[in-house]
């Protein structure tokens, strides 16, 4: 039987440059699409505007490249690709799974239940035939059970009508989500194996079920943990995650493989660690939890 090739990809958002917790995700699928022989596509998810600005994108890709992470293909841009979205939006539409909501976020969270991420939106809009146009456009969940086996955090599950509620594919202002553009993006590069971050794990129902209404396929996913600061936040810019230095290449992948529980290097060269590590890649030794601190005297 002939196996689909291995796509791997890295998805950073171009908002500030990379710090440790980008450096753990990037070499992460890195690995895991080397390991396998595979292809690994970075894309810069620029759709959430403001905040993403192409001097962070060139800036993460040159550390990247000191890195030694070097990438297939051309690096694609959400930002050129907003065409796609509007089509998968027009899929949706004709599925008759879309409904235009007016309920401002104050509204939602007056009249709503906590779920996994905060308010679960209570359905307020569902039958109002509201127009799209002035106000956001949710996907409904009507009933939908979504399990999946993650290759790191075991299996996952949610009712995601309960736990996570109609969900925006459109804002207000017309932008697309997270949600629908990294749905269309994986499917369209065909990627197959989703390596990132577990504070996207229960993202991952919400993009599974987009793919189920659009006749995607799924890929196989697997959530390594978010690496934290002495507070127990995630490291981001928001945090003021420190850079990475790529003067100190060799140090800071070693770091980041330790925290991934992958044996660490003694190469001189950041080619040679990450070929060295790239044969040695076990996920079954990556630590199955969701965060874990950064090893914080070393970012000191
Ligand atoms: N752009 C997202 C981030 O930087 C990652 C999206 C993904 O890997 O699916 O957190």
């Amino acid at each position: 039987m002939k196996q689909t090739p291995y796509v791997g990809r890295f998805a950073p958002s171009p908002t500030g440059p990379l710090h440790f917790g980008s450096l753990v995700a990037a070499l992460a699928s890195y690995l895991d699409a080397r390991n396998a022989g595979g292809i690994w596509r970075v894309r810069m998810e620029d759709v959430d505007g403001p905040r993403c600005r192409p001097e962070h994108a060139r800036a993460l890709l040159q550390s990247l490249t000191a890195f030694g992470l070097a990438w297939d293909g051309e690096v694609a841009t959400q930002s050129g690709r907003t065409a796609l979205y509007g089509c998968a939006l027009d899929a949706l539409r004709a599925r008759g799974c879309l409904y235009g909501c007016a309920c401002s976020r104050r509204e939602v969270s007056d009249s709503a239940l906590d779920g996994i991420e905060g308010p679960v939106y209570p359905g307020t809009c569902r039958d109002r035939r509201l127009p799209w146009e002035g106000n956001a456009v949710r996907v409904a969940t009507r009933g939908a059970m979504i399990e999946f086996q993650d290759r790191c955090q075991g299996v996952q599950r949610q009712a995601l009508e309960r736990d996570i509620g109609d969900f925006v594919v459109r804002r207000r202002d017309g932008l697309f989500s997270y949600q629908l553009a990294v749905v269309v993006d994986d499917a369209d590069q065909g990627v197959t194996d989703v390596v990132r971050g577990a504070d996207l794990l229960d993202s991952s129902q919400r993009q599974i079920h987009l793919q189920q209404l659009l006749g995607y396929q799924t890929p196989r996913y697997l959530h390594v943990p978010v690496a934290t600061n002495a507070a127990g936040q995630k490291l981001s810019k928001q945090t003021l995650a420190p850079e990475v230095n790529p003067r100190e290449a060799i140090r800071w992948l070693n770091l980041a493989l330790a925290f991934l529980g992958q044996p660490v290097s003694s190469a001189s060269t950041p080619q040679a660690l990450l070929a060295a590590a790239a044969q040695a890649w076990n996920p079954a030794r990556i630590p199955a939890v969701r965060a874990l601190p950064a090893p914080l005297p070393a970012l000191a």
